[in-house]
C-alpha cells in the first residue's frame, strides 16, 4: 500500500532539490515564489510543501495548519 495519493515533495529530498527549485521560480516568476508553501504537521511531524493550497500531510493524510508554522 502506498501512503503517496498525488505527488508530494516530502522528505530530505526536499532539502536538497528545493533551492535548485526555488532559483528557477525566481527567475521566471518571482511571484510563484508565494505558491510554494511549508507546513509542519501537527500529527505527525512531517515537513510538507503544499502546493496549490492542497493542505494534506503527504505522511499521514492529516490536515496541515492554514496558517505558518513551520519552525
Ligand atoms: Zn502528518
Amino acid at each position: 500500500m502506498t501512503q503517496t495519493r498525488r505527488y508530494r515533495y516530502v522528505g530530505p529530498a526536499e532539502l536538497r532539490d528545493l533551492p535548485a527549485t526555488v532559483d528557477a521560480v525566481a527567475v521566471d516568476a518571482p511571484g510563484a515564489l508565494a505558491k510554494v508553501v511549508f507546513r509542519r504537521c501537527p500529527a505527525c511531524g512531517e515537513r510538507n510543501v503544499v502546493r496549490d493550497g492542497d493542505f494534506t500531510c503527504a505522511l499521514c493524510d492529516g490536515d496541515l495548519p492554514a496558517r505558518w508554522n513551520f519552525a
